[in-house]
């Protein structure tokens, strides 16, 4: 046999493991170990590596136990001398608990069993030894339930009915006119057992196993099969947790909150898990066992008397009442109470974090059975880490890296209203691809939806998917809800740039734009009925959930603060519109990283010029059509400029293909014919001649503004304009103009002529100058290879990675739906390339593109915009290969702070 170490053991103040083992001993496992350490009581036991999870999948049920079988013995043993009882001896029984636990908690998912150890005969010792009949069978009946669900597979037959155990509990008590649990007596008790058993055989052909290490060896093999678990799989891809990480099992003596008035089962947190604030709190129940406090088969009660008290006061009861049937733990066990509080504090202390802990009550002794670092909210994460801070718990540096850049999100937008929620229908899921919540009536047009908003009405835009043309509709909109498209989908992307909520590619929903109706399983929905959208978890219910505003906390701002202390990466955000970089900015954005001045055109005025302009055949139809836009467009750039007053905004040129902006339908290109007085063939033949077989690689980005130079001189002089007519009304605009969609520096050059002649020519007009940069994008795979040639003119670079990753990867971002969800099944592809950067194949290539242009240019500014920017391990990266910024879009800039600051801690 190898001496690999598969067995940890724990008890009496001893342990072999330690809290920072938890990668081998999973986190409840390592914690035990730990509060042994430090003199909490824990019931001794053992825990057994997830190493070993890996093993049982590897050569099987039966090798394992021979692997094992030693070691386990040996700690058998030593949990008997440290408890003074015997496994399987009913004169002296020795009860066990077998439990899962994996790395990162996952609550819940996998399986756990009780009171092992009992069958007919021992059952009777511990009815004598305890002198507790009941009590002994109250155990065997639970652990026969337990090892029968998990063991040996006892399931109900089909999903519409009960648990088989649970229809023999009724029958019996039916049988004896009673209602509750705690009426039966032990007779009955007796007579579940015999049941069970018989209904175990009945179903799974599977025999109860009198002996208890055959109980053993198979409950720790159930736990290590409970790893694979539909629910389990299903939490584990929810989480981005590996497979690979396996669970451990723990194995350890039972103690029994189930002994009568003075035993007690329950669970609590050292600070509040919602709001963060620094109260501890929890639920217990008198004479109950393990799961019965979460399970809710009888109302638990509330370990404080303050938190007592407000329960009973949202639950309408008497403080009469309260004290009667719902005292709190502190009012009916108040030694106990004192002993479990200062345990709770000191854990917190030890652990320097928020702790969520179980313990049980035997016979007027407390144990400890768990305690893990508690889950929380977003708001109540951003608290708590302030708080420790505060209260010198924790450094500033930790502070920071306890935070966690997305749960930042759920502090941004506004939540459903808790209680509001739970009276809801859930009507189907779609993907989370915008948080926050939003609820309205339904619309399927975006001018619809503009419209209907204009009238006060609130509006979930529902659609097959968008396009750029709903654009306004979107923004007009509380929600976005979609039948297709995935998460980097039109839709997605949009309503997350303009933190908006969205559910996308909800696949269960049939939409009709013609009868305007949505049927969702059945239900038909009506345009103008109500539906609300959780955009953190894509649920979509039926009718109105209140809202509320998500309000920012000063524990937020200071948290900002802190990061800005640290941070050497700046934020930037991506922002259109005035609207967009005013948010940006009160979120600490310090510039505009990605101006497009598409979506500028998409105004009804607006669109008509550009479209002439597009459908003009000669340059002068173009230069009128263009000298209709140049007034629209100074004035967006002055407002954008000014709200972003002293900080950089960096606009990019006109960029996607032109057909994107052209009427496909007869009656736009009627109204076209009309404006420009030609006929409608005339429009049509126009619209044609722009069709592309593959857009993306067409006619779009510099090629625009090398073919019709005077889209960029017209662009060169809104943005110059606005900016020396900003300066002289005394404001400080710092305008760079970004050329996209580089390969070539004669690109390059050729753009950059055009502009500096514009701006001489505007400067000499508005008798002022105002400094301004030339720069470019690095989307191209070409630019980046190349980029010590692009930097000898271009002055900043700015990566596109939503292009760069297209390219490089050569998939089309807009028909990756049929294949990618496909991939990162097969595990091919290990995460969405256009989420999170690649950082061996396109991030080299950043990498490289900036040596190469410092290099030439030890100035060279480098920032990222592009969906990348607000992803907290992409803007690790950006931190790492040295870029100056990184763009996102405004919901995301505290994000991308967090992330900043925390790349630079760690490093
Ligand atoms: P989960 O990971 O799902 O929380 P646990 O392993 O923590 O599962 O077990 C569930 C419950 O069983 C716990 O709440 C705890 O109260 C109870 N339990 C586990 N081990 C013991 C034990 N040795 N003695 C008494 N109760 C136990
Ligand atoms: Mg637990
Ligand atoms: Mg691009």
């Amino acid at each position: 046999m190898d001496n690999q170490k598969r067995v940890f053991t724990f008890g009496n103040g001893h342990a072999e493991g330690r809290a920072d083992m938890r990668n081998l001993l999973g986190g409840k496992g390592a914690n035990l170990a730990e509060m042994n350490l430090i003199g909490i009581p824990v019931p001794p036991g053992f825990t057994i590596t997830t190493e070993v999870c890996n093993e049982y999948y590897e050569i099987g049920r039966e090798k394992v136990i021979a692997l094992l079988s030693d070691e386990i013995n040996k700690s058998l043993r030593l949990i008997e001398e440290n408890t003074g009882m015997k496994f399987g001896d009913p004169e002296k029984p020795l009860l066990l608990s077998v439990r899962s636990g994996a790395r990162a908690s996952m609550p819940g998912m996998m399986d756990t069993i009780l009171n092992l150890g009992l069958n007919d005969e021992v059952v009777e010792g511990l009815a004598r030894k305890t002198n507790n009949p009941r009590f002994a069978y109250d155990a065997y009946r639970r652990f026969v339930q337990m090892y029968g669900d998990v063991v040996l597979e006892l399931k109900p037959a089909s999903k519409e009915e009960i648990d088989p155990f649970e229809a023999i509990i009724d029958q019996v008590k039916k049988e004896k006119g009673v209602k509750l649990d705690n009426e039966l007596e032990t007779e009955d008790l007796k007579r579940l057992v015999t049941l069970f058993k018989a209904a175990i055989i009945e179903h799974t052909g599977k025999r109860f196993p009198d002996d208890p290490m055959e109980q053993l060896w198979g409950a720790i093999c159930a736990v290590f099969g409970s790893w694979m678990n539909e629910r389990a799989i299903l939490y584990r891809k929810m989480e981005g947790i590996p497979q690979e990480w396996g669970t451990a099992v723990t194995v350890m003596a039972m103690v029994f909150g189930n002994m009568g008035a003075n035993s007690a089962t329950g669970v609590c947190f050292s600070r509040d898990a919602a709001t963060g604030e620094d109260i501890f709190n929890g639920e217990w129940l008198v004479n109950a066992q393990g799961e019965d406090v979460v399970a809710g088969i009888r109302t638990p009660q509330q370990i404080t008397l303050e938190g007592s008290r407000r329960w009973a006061e949202l639950q309408g009861f008497s403080e009469e009442e309260r004290r009667e049937k719902f005292p709190s733990m502190e009012e009916a066990m108040p030694e106990i109470y004192k002993e479990l509080d200062a345990l709770q504090t000191k854990l917190e202390n030890h652990y320097r974090d928020m702790q969520d802990m179980e313990f049980t009550v035997q016979e007027g002794k407390l144990w400890f059975l768990q305690t893990r670092n508690g889950k929380r909210t977003g708001a109540a994460m951003v608290k708590i880490a302030m708080d420790l801070l505060q209260q010198g718990m924790i450094d500033e540096k930790t502070a920071i890296k306890r935070c966690e850049p997305l749960k930042l999100d759920e502090l941004l937008h506004p939540v459903f209203n808790k209680k509001s929620l739970q009276e809801a229908k859930e009507l189907t899921r779609g993907l989370p691809a915008s948080p926050g919540a939003a609820c309205g009536q339904i619309v399927f047009f975006a001018d619809e939806a503009v419209k209907w908003h204009k009238d006060g009405h609130k509006v979930i835009l529902v659609r097959i998917e968008t396009s750029p043309e709903d654009l306004a509709g979107m923004a007009e909109a509380e929600g976005i809800l979609t039948a297709r498209g995935g998460m980097t989908s039109h839709a997605a992307v949009v309503a997350r740039g303009m933190g908006k909520c969205c559910v996308s590619g909800a696949g269960a929903i049939n939409v009709d734009y013609k009868k305007r109706i949505v049927e969702i399983d059945g239900l038909i929905l009506k345009e103008g009925d109500y539906i609300s959208l959780n955009g953190t978890n894509g649920s979509v219910y039926k009718g109105k959930i209140a809202t509320q505003a998500a309000e920012l906390s000063g524990d937020f701002a200071a948290l900002m603060d802190l990061c800005a202390k640290y941070t050497r990466l700046k934020v930037r955000t991506n922002a259109d519109t005035p609207q967009d970089a005013e948010v940006a900015r009160r979120f600490g954005a310090v510039g505009i990283g990605l101006c497009r001045t598409e979506h500028m055109f998409f105004d009804n005025e607006k669109i008509v010029a550009m479209r002439e302009m597009i459908l003009a055949d000669d340059i002068e139809g173009r230069r009128k059509a263009l000298n209709k836009l140049l007034p629209y467009q100074k004035e967006d750039f002055k407002a954008i400029f000014k709200t972003m007053d002293g900080c950089p905004v960096n606009v990019r040129l006109l960029d996607p293909p032109l057909h994107e902006f052209v009427p496909h339908d007869k009656k736009g290109q009627a109204i076209m014919a009309e404006e420009m007085g030609v006929t409608p063939e005339y429009i049509k033949q126009r619209v044609d001649s722009l069709y592309e077989h593959n857009p993306m690689l067409g006619l779009r980005g510099c090629r625009l503004g090398n073919t019709y130079p005077e889209i960029t001189q017209m662009q060169t002089r809104a943005i110059l304009t606005a900016a020396c007519e900003l300066k002289k009304e005394g404001f400080d605009p710092h305008p760079e103009i970004m050329v996209p969609l580089i390969g070539i520096l004669y690109e390059f050059e050729a753009q950059e002529k055009v502009i500096r002649q514009e701006a001489a020519a505007i400067f000499a007009e508005q008798g002022v100058e105002v400094e301004f940069k030339i720069g470019t994008m690095i989307e191209i795979p070409r630019a980046a290879l190349t980029s010590n040639r692009i930097a000898t003119r271009a002055e900043y670079f700015s990566f596109g990675t939503n292009d760069l990753t297209q390219m490089t990867f050569g998939y089309s971002r807009d028909d990756i739906a049929t294949f990618l969800p496909i991939y990162l099944e097969k595990k091919i592809l290990k995460v969405d390339p256009f989420q999170v950067l690649d950082r061996a194949g396109v991030g080299q290539l950043i990498q490289m593109s900036v040596e190469k242009g410092r290099s030439v240019r030890p100035s060279l500014k480098c920032g990222i915009c592009g969906e990348h920017g607000g992803e907290p391990s992409s803007v690790h990266f950006c931190h790492e290969v040295g870029l100056d910024y990184v763009s996102c879009s405004p919901f995301r800039v505290p994000i991308a702070r967090l992330a900043a600051a925390q790349a630079a801690v760690e490093e």
